[in-house]
């Protein structure tokens, strides 16, 4: 009962104030008077080590943040070249949590539930069924792990956020609040405007409205992105079960050249590194692959465009540039293990959540929520226990 009110009460400003603007709901909330608050946080080795390994590997950051002994002359407008703001470097690195592993006791954990389900399931392009079969929607089966992994989490003392807590979004705002904007884009073309519409409402206005709900809880320690994977079909037509299944975690980071010619993702990612996220994140990652990998014994995703940054060796940790993890304002770890129409995955993940063992395939299985909280809580052990 407690929990029902404190989110009613969370709610209530989010959905009277700034998310019910249309136009601020697609825009940043951030300015750039807030990198005032960060001279002398980062060393000159900190911020080049973390733009090229983590941030921009593959993007020509340097003609956004032209790097100096003393700090750097990072570019605020839309084009390089103009006024910018210095930022001076200082002689370490941003504190993360302790490597201690004493519990989770005390730790404010944000579980986001990817994806809205239920109704919004076929809008957002995340349900599907092989012919007569059972539908499968990934944002049904995330909120059942989240509620499964809320309930784990506050029984070992951590304090949980779920950014949804049930099939229904977060942002008041639909895909007819966004026609004016889709049509300054595409004109009239109707079929491109609604798509667009729609979009705007169920990713950009949703996920804002989730990054308020963070700020509003005062902030986290971490967020997990709970997601399940899947392929495209090869014949949309006539949707058909793959052999493929594999798993990857994602953290911010890998920006291309067109992002980091946005300001506002510019300085989005800035107030990342100079808060040391990555550092928490690639640390977190890491447990989490391992956990993952051992539970499940998936083989790593391998991305074939080019906006997605291998982190590890083995190429299961990728960092790669998302709304959510960029303006989540703390450490946040996608996790994608499983392809939801992969043979071995379909049945499994249609049957939901269930207490005990089934049969699928031969083996008998817990449901896939029990499982993935399972490793989740594994990977936060092995994450956190690990010298940053
Ligand atoms: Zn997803």
């Amino acid at each position: 009962m407690r929990s029902l009110l404190l989110s009613w009460l969370l709610w209530f400003p989010v959905s009277v104030f700034s998310a019910s603007d249309p136009v601020d709901a697609l825009r940043s909330q951030r300015n750039w008077e807030e990198l005032e608050a960060f001279h002398g946080a980062v060393s000159r080795s900190f911020f080049e080590n973390a733009m090229e390994r983590i941030y921009a590997p593959t993007a020509q950051w340097r003609k956004w943040m032209r790097v100096e002994e003393s700090g750097v002359w990072i570019e605020t407008g839309e084009l390089p070249g103009e006024q910018g703001f210095f930022l001076r470097f200082g002689e370490g690195s941003p504190v993360v949590s302790p490597s201690t592993w004493s519990g989770l006791r005390g730790l404010r954990i944000v579980l986001d539930p990817g994806h809205i389900g239920g109704t919004w399931g076929p809008l957002e392009e995340r349900s599907f069924a092989i012919g007569d079969g059972p539908v499968v929607q990934e944002g049904d089966l995330t909120l059942a792990i989240a509620r499964r992994l809320a309930a784990r989490l506050r029984e070992q003392g951590a304090e949980v956020l779920l950014t949804r807590e049930a099939a229904e979004p977060a942002t008041p705002l639909r895909s007819k609040d966004f026609w004016e904007e889709a049509r300054a884009k595409w004109a009239q073309d109707e079929v491109r405007v609604a798509a667009l519409a729609e979009r705007f409402f169920y990713r950009t206005a949703e996920i804002r409205a989730r990054a308020q709900l963070i700020e509003a809880w005062g902030g986290a320690d971490l967020a997990l992105a709970l997601h399940i994977n899947a392929s495209g079909f090869a014949d949309p037509e006539k949707p058909a079960l793959h052999e493929r299944n594999d798993a990857h975690v994602l953290i911010n980071g890998c920006y291309l050249d067109s992002e980091l010619a946005s300001p506002a993702q510019r300085l989005e990612l800035l107030l990342r590194l100079l808060q040391g996220y990555h550092v928490e994140e690639e640390r977190l990652g890491r447990g989490m692959v391992d956990s993952i990998r051992a539970a499940t014994g998936l083989p790593a995703y391998q991305y074939a465009a080019g906006n997605a940054c291998p982190i590890d060796a083995e190429q299961y940790l990728w960092s790669r540039n998302l709304l959510a993890n960029r303006i989540y304002d703390c450490p946040v770890l996608y996790l994608e293990p499983w392809q939801a129409n992969s043979k071995g995955v379909y049945e499994w993940a249609a049957a939901g959540d269930y207490e005990g063992l089934r049969e699928f395939h031969g083996e008998l299985r817990p449901s896939l929520p029990a499982t993935y909280c399972d490793f989740v809580l594994a990977g936060l052990e092995k994450g956190f226990s690990v010298e940053p």
